[in-house]
């Protein structure tokens, strides 16, 4: 089963095939080795809406549809987890910016955004702190005119290299008695340290610690009410597990398209290996794994762009299609015999990063609750 797009929707699709066969593919694996990013190529991809096109036109975006938001997410996923990752990464600070910035902000850090030519990060777990949100330490203290930010915010994607970004922290004013509020934080201004974080999956994410002492930043900078930074925060996460259940759609049809090619090439006992059943049986369990992952998607991404909160359907496609990309990159690596293995071949970076899909934006047991309490109407977290 596939999506149906409208003729402008494959338009779109068939520039960016075009795009990240040509200027991307052939760059992923030296940035593999190294483990950096090319940042240079986000103006590129600003030009087809990946940074903030989902928003309306007068904020800056380009009125892009939620599904065809899926639609470019799932394109980027089948090329490189890691950029999708770091698209994903970017847009929430651009909503959160979009909406709360003051002129001055928006010129300085929502504009550069918008175009590609800013490195953000979005600081929200913890050290001690990571799927219950609310429970976060990291302090802010109203000191005069500005705000002192101590703790640490940890797996943070982009840290590394973010010139800013937001934190979420337990705010301490006259307004504010410990409630948790959004803060704009610029390391260029006033500075903080970041520490990379070695990790197996998502190698070119700059995934970093942040550590904060006493650091002071301008009053302006709460973004938002005093406050509401954990509710903000919450509605953020579910358009980005649409994104991540879209990237694992187009990371698991990858892995598919890539296996089938392999199937029918790859020669055992003077034939095909495709000719096997039990090749045809990992084929066919991955193409019905792609399929139902894409339907779920694209159901998530309807509702949301029906103006409905998406949050049953965002947190089933999440769950279901991040789950079942790693289950197809495994099976896709049996196919491949030790080629799957391999550095020199995508299947074992495909491997890699799938397994990333089930921890972000809440981990697959928090879908599962959350799940479970839109079935139920009874919250099993606590
Ligand atoms: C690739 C990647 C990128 C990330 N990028 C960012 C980023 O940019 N910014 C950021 O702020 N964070 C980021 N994170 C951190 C991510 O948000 C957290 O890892 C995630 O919220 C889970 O927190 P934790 O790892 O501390 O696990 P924990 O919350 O400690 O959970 C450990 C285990 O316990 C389970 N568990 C927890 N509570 C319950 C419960 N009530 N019932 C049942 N099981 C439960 C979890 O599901 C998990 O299996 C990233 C993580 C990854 C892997």
């Amino acid at each position: 089963m596939t999506h149906v797009f409208d003729q402008e929707q494959l338009e779109l699709r068939s520039a960016i095939r075009g795009f990240l066969a040509a200027e991307i593919e052939p760059i992923i694996d030296q940035h593999e080795r190294d483990k950096t990013f090319p940042y240079e190529v986000l103006p590129k991809l600003a030009e087809f809406g990946y940074l903030g096109g989902w928003l309306a036109e007068d904020l800056g975006g380009l009125g892009i549809s939620r599904v065809t938001w899926a639609m470019m997410m799932e394109e980027l996923g089948s090329c490189w987890s890691s950029l999708r990752t770091m698209i994903n990464i970017s847009n929430g600070p651009i909503e959160r910016l979009a909406v709360d910035a003051n002129a001055e902000q928006r010129v300085k850090y929502l504009e550069p955004l918008l175009a590609g030519q800013a490195k953000v990060f979005n600081g929200i777990t913890e050290p001690d702190v990571g799927s219950d949100v609310s429970s976060i330490k990291m302090r802010a203290e109203l000191d005069g005119d500005e705000w002192v930010l101590n703790g640490a915010k940890m797996w943070i994607t982009g840290g590394i290299w973010g010139d800013f970004g937001i934190v979420i922290a337990r705010t301490f004013s006259p307004d504010c008695d410990g409630e948790l509020s959004s803060f704009l934080i610029d390391k260029r201004e006033t500075p903080f340290v970041a520490e990379a974080i070695d990790a197996m999956t998502l190698r070119c994410t700059g995934t970093a610690l942040l550590t904060f002492n006493n650091v002071r930043i301008p009053k302006e900078n709460l973004l938002g009410t005093p406050g509401g930074g954990l509710k903000a925060t919450l509605s953020g996460l579910g358009v980005a597990r649409v994104n991540i259940a879209a990237g694992a759609v187009g990371a698991a049809q990858r892995c598919l398209d890539l296996s089938i090619e392999y199937a029918k090439t790859r020669k055992q006992f003077g034939r095909p290996i495709a000719s096997f059943q039990l090749i045809q049986k990992y084929l066919v369990d991955m193409k019905i794994r792609v399929d139902a992952s894409r339907a779920l998607c694209y159901a998530a991404a309807s509702a949301l762009d029906r103006g409905e909160s998406g949050k049953m359907e965002g947190s089933i496609a999440k769950l279901y299609a991040s789950q079942s990309a790693f289950e197809v990159a495994d099976m896709a690596i049996q196919v491949h015999g030790a080629m799957g293995y391999s550095n020199e071949y995508p299947i074992a970076r495909f491997f890699r990063d799938t397994r990333g899909g089930s921890i972000p934006e809440g981990t697959a047991e928090v879908q599962t609750l959350i799940i479970g309490r839109e079935l139920t109407g009874i919250g099993a977290f606590k």
